[in-house]
């Protein structure tokens, strides 16, 4: 469903993604693991358009979409829930849902998908008029989540959600991708939590300086001995 080819990408000086290349079939859960620096949220960007190639492909559902600038990727059908959950903290929670609506025009869809995502986030429902920024940061996680969802992705990228959240609230949320992916869209996943990662997903990728240095089923990766020492600390 989605291919990136050889993909060369940085900032000024630094190159953070040294070539690199891999694919998420069409209805799975991958990972994406490695330490802080490998380049995971950078390839990520790369994906959305936010950081530009220097050299490689990017292909989703046979278009190229090498070179797209954000909003056509999003239009394509790839969502990108950002790291730090980046909602809009001046406005309200429905506003920030229809953000991620924003280049859909049947409006009574748009509607009907708010009430879905209310239905599922009742926390959400109760404070659609407060300004996002006055929620805790598990519900911001949720906002984060129904934001993208309101594009109705086919593929939807998570950077590290369980950043910063209470237990119970990484266990909702890790819950709640394992549905998205179980209900149809498929998911690529960023998370520094690599036991959970690799525990939930359909097939991982393991990203050491700017290269894709091994691949895998979650279970093949936990039983690798480099990966159980250098990231589960076994
Ligand atoms: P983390 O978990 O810390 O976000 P990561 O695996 O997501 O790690 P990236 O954030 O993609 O890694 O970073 C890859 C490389 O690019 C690192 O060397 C990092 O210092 C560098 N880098 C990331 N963002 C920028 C930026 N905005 N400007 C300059 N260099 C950056």
């Amino acid at each position: 469903m989605l291919e990136l080819i050889n993909a060369v990408c940085g900032y000024g000086g630094v190159t953070a993604l040294q070539g690199i290349t891999f694919e998420v079939k069409a209805g799975q859960l991958v990972a994406l693991i490695g330490a802080n620096g490998a380049g995971k949220s950078t390839t990520l960007r790369a994906i959305s358009g936010l950081v530009p190639l220097r050299a490689g492909a990017l292909r989703f559902d046979n278009e190229v979409l090498t070179g797209a600038r954000p909003p056509r990727i999003l239009k394509a059908g790839i969502a990108h829930c950002p790291e730090g959950r980046r909602v809009f903290p001046h406005m309200t929670v429905e506003e920030n849902l229809d953000m991620g609506a924003y280049l859909r025009s049947d409006r009574s869809e748009v509607a009907a998908d708010r009430d879905r995502i209310y239905g599922e986030f009742p926390r959400l429902a109760e404070r659609r008029k407060q300004a996002a920024g006055t929620l805790s940061g598990g519900e911001q996680q949720m906002l984060a989540i129904g934001r993208a969802l309101m594009s109705r992705p086919r593929l939807v990228m998570f950077d590290e959600p369980s950043l910063g959240l209470a237990p119970n609230i990484v266990e909702r949320t890790f819950a709640i991708i394992r549905r998205i992916r179980d209900t149809g869209t498929t998911v690529l996943l960023v998370e520094q939590n690599a036991f959970a990662a690799l525990d939930m997903c359909d097939h991982a990728y393991l990203l050491e300086g700017g290269r894709i240095v091994l691949s895998g089923s979650g279970a093949e990766l936990i039983a690798n001995p480099h990966v159980r020492k250098a990231y589960l600390g076994a």
